[in-house]
Parts: C-alpha cells; structure tokens; sequence
C-alpha cells in the first residue's frame, strides 16, 4: 500500500511538473513571438513612413544599422529592395501571404519555418501609399531549439524537483498511512485527526462484533459436537473429499489402535492401513454407502462410511466405526449352539426311531421287546432332560419372566437336593454331607436350586463307588453367601478347566453320555451364578476329586 501510494503520487509530481514546464515555456514561447512580431510591424509601419517621405534611398541607410530584414515589394510583386540580398536575383513575392494580405487589407502577417524547423521567421507587411508593400521579417529560433539549448539547466531543475518530490512522496505517503497500519482493528477507536476513516472503522467495529458472535456460536457448537462424540463408544471420523481428517472422536483412535495424529490432521489413510478401512472410505467418496468389517487385535470392528453431498457434489465422508466383537461372539455361539442341539437331538432320535422301526416291521423276538422298549424309554428320558437343559439355558439367557429374585436359603436349597438325589447317591454308593449354616440370599430359587443340583449331581455322576459328596454352605452376611461342593471323584483335567462351563463340553463324550450327561449342566451353573451377579471357583485333580464353589 505504502509502495502504491508512493508510486502514485511520485508520478503524479512528475507529470504535473513536466506539464507545467512544458507549458510555462510554451507559454512564454507564445508570448515572445507576440512580442517580437507587434515590434517588427511597429517598425514596418515606422520604415514605411520613413520610405513615403524620404523615398527609397532612406532604405539603403539603415540597412545596415537594422537587423531585421526589410524587403520592399512592388505592386507586381518583384522585389525592389531586400537588405540581405540582391533584389533583382529574387523571386517574384506576389504569392506569398503577407504580401496578398497587405495588399487586400493594409496589413499582412505571416509565420514560417526553415526546412529543418529549427528556426522560424515571422513576415510582417504593410502596404504603402504608392501601392508597393514593405516587408520587415525576424528570424529566431523555435520553442524546440530554445529548449534544447536550455537542456542541460532544464535537466539540472527537472532532476531537483524529482528527487524533492521524491522524497516528499516517500514522506507524504508514510505519513498518510501511518494512522492506517497503527490501527487496532480489534479495538478500532475513531481518531478525532482522521474522522474520515469513522465509517470505515465503525463498519469494522460492526463487522467485529458480528464475527465474535458467529466464533462463540461455533465453538458452543463445537463443544457441544465435541462433548456428544467424546463421550461415544463409537468411532467418528470426518473426511474431506482428500481423505483429509476434519474431525475424529478419541474412541476413533482407540478403536482404529492409532496414534493421534498431528497437529492438522493429514490423511485418515494413515489411521489405519487395513484393506477394509481403506476401501470405506474409498467407497464413501465415490458415492457409494459402504460397510465393512474388520479385525483388528482379537476384536472385531463394523465401519459404515457415508458420503457427504453438497450442492450435488461430494465434499466428504463420515466414518462411524464399532466394536462389533461381543455381537459377533455371540452369534458364533448361537451359530454353535444350533448346531450343537440338532446334532444332539438327532443321535437318540434316529435311534428311537430306528428301534420303533424294527418293532413296527415285528422283526423282534417277543422276548426282546421289552429290551428295546426301555431303550426307547431311556433314549426319550435323554430327549426330555436335553430339552429341559436347553428350555433352563434359554431362560437364562433372555432373563424369561417370572424369574423374580426373593429371599432364598442356600442350606435349605442344598438340603432338599440332596434329598432328591439320595436315591441316585445311595444306587452308586455315593454320601452326602452338608455343612454350614442357614444362609438367606437374594435370588431366584429356581435358579439357585438348579445351579445346586447340577454341581451335586455332578459329583455323584463323576465320583467313584463308595465316594463322598461333601457339601459347605457358608453365610457371608448382608444377604450373601456360597456354596461350595467338593466331590472324591475321577476329577477333571488341568486342560479341561477352563472349558467345561461351555456349552455341550464334555471331557469325556461317551462317559457323559453312558451316565446321562447332557453337557448342559455346568452351562447353566455358569448362567445362573451370573444372573446372580455369583462368581465360580473351580478346583479339580484328576483321581483325586472337584472342588467347585459358587459365590453369590
Ligand atoms: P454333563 O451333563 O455332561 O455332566 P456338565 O456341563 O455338567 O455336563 O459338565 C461338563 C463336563 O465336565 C462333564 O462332561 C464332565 O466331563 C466334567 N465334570 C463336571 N463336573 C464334574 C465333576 N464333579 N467331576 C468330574 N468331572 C466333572
């Protein structure tokens, strides 16, 4: 601005200062030609007069005290007398225009310039009584003469008043912005030294308030965006249509296991290098809604990425990613479960249905019909004890209704099984004892009396001939306590420990079977206790016995 201003008003002096001297000269050039040409027809008139009375002669003696040229011309317009040259080797001048003119008018008046215009010669004529016209004429230098023989001064002068204007300019204009650049635009006070720049400062006063405003309405904005995304499980992630990032969310990081990125943001490529995570956003930008999901460090995660249009072009895309690892764990467990309980129910159908077969064909001995009927029997007696494993799993799982917690004693719970189980302990020999104390628990009791008898039944099914069933009810207060019960049996397997709570895991298939496991039955211990918010311990040595303990 500085440097404009100053360039502006630099030539701005140049130019008025070269007009002016142009001018004053033209000027003055006018003025001198004006000058000399009313003298030479003073003069004119006065030889004329001179010429009437004191006739020719009075040429000849001041030829050579004059220094303009006199040329007497006859009526004809020969010359009769010239004081530079010989008259008679002259042209004839009734042509010329100061001559017609004088002739017609008295007077007569005329400019003309050399062939190379360096010098003009000014004709003034006046026409005497004898009808002859006498011409006096100067010759002097023309305007551009007289200002190349004045260049050198005039270069002198023009170069002084540039370098003065120069520096004028150079002041003048730093001086006129100096209030401009000292200006506070963010406090703009009107300085009573320049009231012309009021409107300029109040529109910015005005401006400055109207850009406050919008800054707090987007940062409330902003914040409110922030708070909302911060505080989601869900990965945001906001792109320009360069894959550069906008915006992201810290679970987007966290998810995506990537490093904050640096102050700017820079591609989302870089977040993650995953096929999936760069085809989503790949999609999103060409337009196309994408889903895809993806592993990542033992998790699963879902990226749905949309693109963002505007004015029907796309200007980015968002990014939601999820941790999708629980739903897809479960879904392999439902997938497992399916076919766990068709391939469990298929084995005692087929054979049902191939016994009943062969006794509908009567291809069986009489004798032998009540054998296969009881194999029947027992086969339907497996059916109905796997449906009602899966029916009790089924409940748990979807927290059926009438599953509502009430006061339940755990010793009276485990005093009952193992009264219903007796039968079943005394036909393989098998003693319970039950210790502890009353212990009043907040539970479901059908659910408490199930986990009992399924770790009950248990010892007995897995204890050797002649074993204990040894049975600790402990009140831990507040409503809480355990229950933990310990088993002389065959024992499970270091390796098997951690699995046999899953659902149809048996440590030994054809014994569970041969005894009448479903491979349900720890399944729904497991359930139960974490319906109850319980935890399990479990302790086991192959020979020796089991020790599994439940803490509600
Ligand atoms: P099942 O109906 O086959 O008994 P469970 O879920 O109750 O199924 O038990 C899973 C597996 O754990 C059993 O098949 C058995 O191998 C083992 N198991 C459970 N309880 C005991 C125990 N007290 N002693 C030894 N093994 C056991």
């Amino acid at each position: 601005m500085t440097k404009k201003l100053f360039k502006y008003m630099f030539l701005v002096a140049f130019v008025s200062l070269l007009a002016t001297v142009i001018l004053v000269m033209g000027v003055l050039y006018n003025y001198f030609s004006g000058e000399i040409s009313k003298n030479l027809l003073n003069e004119a008139e006065y030889i004329a007069g001179a010429v009437e009375t004191g006739g020719n002669a009075y040429l000849e003696t001041i030829k050579n005290v004059n220094t303009n040229r006199i040329t007497l011309i006859g009526k004809d317009g020969n010359v009769l007398f010239d004081s530079n040259a010989d008259a008679e080797s002259m042209e004839n001048h009734s042509d010329r225009k100061e001559f017609i003119d004088a002739l017609n008018t008295g007077k007569g008046e005329d400019e003309r310039y050399s062939d190379t215009l360096s010098e003009k010669t000014i004709y003034q004529a006046v026409l005497m009584d004898d009808g002859n016209v006498l011409r006096l004429s100067a010759t002097h230098h023309t305007l551009w003469m007289i200002v190349f023989g004045m260049l050198q001064p005039i270069v002198v002068v023009v170069a002084a008043a540039l370098v003065l204007s120069l520096i004028l300019a150079m002041r003048l204009s730093k001086r006129l912005l100096k209030p401009v650049n000292d200006m506070d635009l963010n406090n703009p006070d009107i300085d009573e030294e320049y009231v012309e720049f009021g409107p300029l400062l109040n529109k910015i006063k005005h401006q400055n308030i109207m850009i406050n405003m919008q800054m707090k309405e987007l940062r409330k904005k902003q914040d409110e965006f922030r708070v909302i995304t911060e505080n989601m499980s869900e990965g945001i992630i906001i792109i320009d249509n360069n894959t550069e990032l906008l915006s992201y969310n810290s679970a987007a990081l966290d998810l995506l296991d990537a490093e904050m990125p640096e102050e700017g943001g820079g591609s989302a490529i870089y977040l993650n290098r995953s096929e999936a995570f760069r085809k989503a956003i790949e999609e999103a930008l060409s337009g196309k809604h994408s889903l895809q999901n993806m592993e990542l460090k033992n998790r699963c995660l879902q990226i749905i990425a949309n693109p963002v249009w505007a004015d029907e072009e796309i200007h980015g895309a968002v990014l939601i990613i999820m941790d999708i690892t629980e739903k897809e764990h479960r879904e392999r467990l439902r997938r497992e479960f399916t076919s766990n309980v068709s391939h469990e129910l298929k084995t005692p159908l087929t054979s049902i249905y191939g016994m009943s077969e062969i006794l509908m064909n009567g291809m069986v001995k009489s004798e032998d019909v009540k054998d296969f009927a009881s194999s029947i029997h027992d086969e339907t007696g497996r059916l109905i004890t796997l449906i009602n494993d899966i029916i009790k799993l089924s409940q748990l799982d979807e927290a059926a209704p009438g599953m509502e917690k009430e006061v339940v004693d755990l010793f009276d719970t485990a005093k009952s099984v193992t009264e219903r189980l007796s039968s079943v302990a005394e036909k393989k020999n098998v003693g319970f004892e039950l210790y502890g104390e009353q212990t009043p628990i907040e539970g479901v009791p059908s659910i408490i009396e199930e986990i009992i008898y399924n770790l009950c039944e248990n010892a007995v099914k897995y204890n050797k001939d002649g074993g204990y069933v040894k049975i600790y009810v402990t009140n831990t207060g507040h409503m809480h306590g355990s229950i933990e019960v310990d088993d002389s049996g065959i024992g499970i397997p270091p390796e098997h420990l951690d699995r046999v709570f899953e659902r149809f895991y048996r440590v030994d298939k054809s014994h569970s079977k041969t005894i009448g496991g479903t491979g349900l039955g720890l399944s729904i211990v497991k359930h139960g206790a974490a319906y109850h918010n319980g935890r399990i311990e479990i302790k086991s040595k192959v020979g020796e016995g089991t020790k599994i303990k439940v803490i509600l």
